[in-house]
């Protein structure tokens, strides 16, 4: 065996899953085409969720001093330059710790990703090179690919499709990506400005234009420019100096100056394998789901599903209990949260922005803009924005008889002042809400939050990537011994110890 784990595709994904099974102790070789990082800025924006992800791994420090971090989003309308909606993420601070959205655009990721990679003894990235063949039986998976001078194969446990949305992975292994391509073609182009509108301002939407105009700030003087275009029309036409020229003006107004840093025309999706395990092969990120742009989820859900992966390969690799059913759960799971989750919230969206009528979707963003300046709503619109919602139900692994069960815990503020997380530190946890004495080690939780909906005393059993795997009202340590084992398949022991 030349690694455990091998991982096709060096792009956010495949490294961010490399660093996840890292955490784990699990060592992987990440064969990736490219010799140096995407050169576009693509998905600027890592929320919450994924920030936390990377927090638990100990690699979130390097890519937050490399971003610009902001508790504040705040989106102006383009023609009148008053605000359109304000987001301010300390509402959540109950929920995340230091909320907010780490601003980045994705060949600064990658370029981290890439350093904090080959820093790591259990990783190894090997660049350009073509993955060519992929052969499994029962216990191995041979993956081949070529350096340019030769064939080589590679031996490992599992292998990990991460090779975006044209990747072979999916078509070695028989799938497809099934789905819809919108209507809409949308041009982007990022571009920097002589002198910098609005400084406060991290998105700049025309309201009046019969199709979205929008643009996103990810850098100083840097915006990307979001235009949506008809099915009709000429790619040369749409993408001619004219045409480009118009689109500045539509956003930023007549007399600002720009350096175009690339453009394209582009076809969006909503699409996902119809498995994305077969074998002991696991596809994740665009290789296993496209989403439209809208609300940046698509690199994100990625980086989630390398999350959720990262532990169950890890410790089915083990020997011990059913590694299969483990690894097997990330199928189930992580098509639900794409499919009832992702895909459901970018439609939405999309369709608001795109698909609406002018009226209509006037109106949408100014009852938006309204609700949004409630504290409640300021939540949802974080929970969704963030990506801190969602749950799975369907799991084999979660007992989702209880509401809680199968989401993400949120990250409370301890009476001694520690977080949650912090005490988990992307490890396994035992959760005790109220009074309940228990002989194994655990956090005890002394007044839950009312949205959690329980009955005192409970017992929470919290995975690696911090969902919670069963709700145990009316605890006894038996039950806790049954649901530990239904939760990891039996991989890995009940802690054992002082409480
Ligand atoms: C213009 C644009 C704007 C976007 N904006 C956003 C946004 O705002 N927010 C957001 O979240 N997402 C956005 N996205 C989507 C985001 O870029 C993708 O979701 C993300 O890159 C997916 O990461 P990945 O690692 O799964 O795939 P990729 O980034 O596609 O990486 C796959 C890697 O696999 C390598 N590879 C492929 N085949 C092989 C092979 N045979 N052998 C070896 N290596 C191979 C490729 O070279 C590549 O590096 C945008 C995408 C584009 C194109």
């Amino acid at each position: 065996m030349d690694a455990a784990v091998i991982i096709v595709g060096g792009g956010p994904v495949g490294l961010s899953l490399a660093l996840g099974l890292a955490r784990y102790g699990t060592q992987s070789i990440v064969l990736e085409r490219k010799p140096e990082p995407v050169p576009e800025s693509r998905a600027v924006v890592i929320w919450a969720r994924t920030q936390e992800i990377f927090r638990d791994w100990g690699v979130y420090d390097a890519l937050r001093a490399a971003g610009a971090f902001t508790t504040t989003f705040r989106a102006i309308n383009a023609r009148t330059e008053r605000e359109l909606i304000r987001l301010d993420w300390t509402v959540m601070g109950d929920v995340v710790a230091d909320p907010g959205v780490l601003v980045i655009p994705q060949n600064v990721t990658e370029r981290v990703l890439r350093e904090l990679v080959r820093a790591n003894p259990l990783c190894e990235l090997r660049t350009g090179v073509e993955v060519t063949g992929l052969r499994q039986d029962t216990q191995f998976v041979d993956v081949s690919y070529d350096d340019g001078n030769a064939s080589h194969t590679l031996r490992g446990s599992y292998a990990v499709g991460c090779d975006g949305a044209h990747g072979i992975t999916r078509h070695l292994i028989g799938l497809t990506l099934e789905g819809i391509t919108y209507d809409t073609r949308v041009v982007l182009s990022d571009e920097v400005l002589d002198h910098d509108v609005d400084e406060d301002a991290l998105a700049r939407v025309r309201l009046d234009h019969p199709q979205l105009r929008a643009a996103i700030r990810f850098a100083p003087r840097t915006w990307r420019i979001i235009a949506p275009v008809g099915k009709d029309g000429s790619t040369e036409e749409i993408l001619s100096e004219a045409a480009h020229k118009q689109r500045l003006a539509e956003v930023f107004g007549e007399g600002v100056q720009t350096t175009t840093l690339w453009t394209s025309l582009f076809q969006i999706h909503r699409r996902h394998a119809q498995r994305f395990i077969v074998g002991r092969v696991a596809l994740a990120g665009d290789a296993a789901h496209l989403n439209s742009p809208a609300g940046g989820q698509g690199m994100n859900a990625g980086i989630q599903d390398a999350a959720n992966l990262a532990w169950k390969i890890a410790y089915a690799l083990r020997g011990e209990g059913d590694g299969d059913a483990l690894f097997e759960s990330y199928d189930i799971e992580r098509r639900e949260m794409i499919t009832g989750t992702i895909e459901r919230f970018t439609d939405r969206l999309t369709r608001v922005a795109m698909g609406f009528p002018l009226r209509a979707k006037q109106m949408a963003v100014r009852a938006m803009s309204r609700a949004v300046r409630g504290r409640g709503m300021q939540r949802k619109a974080c929970r969704a924005l963030g990506m801190l919602s969602g749950r799975y139900t369907k799991s084999p692994i979660v007992d989702a008889r209880h509401p809680l069960a199968g989401r993400r815990l949120d990250d409370l503020q301890l009476p001694d002042g520690t977080r949650l997380d912090t005490r988990r530190a992307g490890g396994t946890m035992i959760v005790v809400a109220g009074e309940f004495a228990l002989d194994l080690p655990h956090v005890v939780v002394p007044v839950p939050p009312k949205r959690w909906h329980v009955k005192l005393p409970v017992v929470l059993i919290v995975r690696p990537d911090g969902c919670v795997a069963c709700v145990i009202e009316k605890p006894t340590q038996e039950k806790i011994e049954r649901a530990w084992e239904k939760a990891f398949c039996s991989t890995i022991p009940l802690p054992q110890g002082a409480a």
